[in-house]
């Protein structure tokens, strides 16, 4: 069987440039995995760029009818031309426009979208450190004097996870280390105790 040459074939960490005017431009790079799995969709990763070098953030452009065997560099080409900027719809920096590429960032730059989930996540661990307190307080009524509060390593799979313990008498440190072993942990040294 012989193989016939693909000309123009994808290469990996081959970086394909679209000016796009106004000092941006988007970067497009065949993304690894359409290399490492066999019958992968072509995918380029797609980054929105200052001529500067600044990254504006990054989308992922698909085309479901090619793989690596046939896409060629003009596919990327065309993938890329079809990708338009517009501006971030509350400060006005350039963002990709998410009706001509997949985005999760809803027409948004990568500094607002980044901002947004920054708060998100701020209110979430306020919300997560209330919930705390208010558990001490409830606690520490019924007589409770210390928190143990600890990471839990398992030794395989699943991800480590936090867990708490109240007792009305400060539990020794070997005390502990036997309860977290107990409880799955290789590493029974990652806790902490709170005084009520
Ligand atoms: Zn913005």
């Amino acid at each position: 069987m012989t193989k016939t040459a693909n000309y123009g074939a994808v290469l990996r960490n081959n970086i394909y440039v679209h000016e796009l005017g106004d000092g941006i431009r988007l970067e497009g790079e065949v993304s690894p995995c359409v290399f490492m799995y066999p019958g992968y969709p072509l995918q380029v990763t797609v980054t929105l760029r200052r001529h500067s070098g600044e990254s504006l953030g990054v989308a992922y452009a698909v085309d479901r009818a090619l793989t690596v065997e046939t896409a060629t560099d003009a596919d990327v080409s065309r993938l890329l031309s079809a990708i338009q900027s517009t501006s971030c719809g509350r400060c006005s920096e350039p963002a990709f426009d998410p009706a001509t590429v997949e985005t999760t960032r809803g027409g948004l730059c990568e500094a607002c979208f980044v901002g947004d989930l920054d708060a998100e996540l701020a209110k979430f661990a306020e919300a997560e450190n209330r919930r705390l307190a208010n558990r001490d307080r409830r606690m520490k009524a019924k007589g409770m004097t210390v928190r143990v509060s600890a990471w839990i390593h398992p030794a395989e799979r699943g991800d480590d996870y936090q867990a708490d313990w109240y007792f009305a008498t400060r539990p020794t440190p070997a005390g502990i280390r036997k309860l977290l072993r107990k409880e799955g942990s290789i590493i029974p040294a990652d806790f902490q105790i709170i005084d009520l």
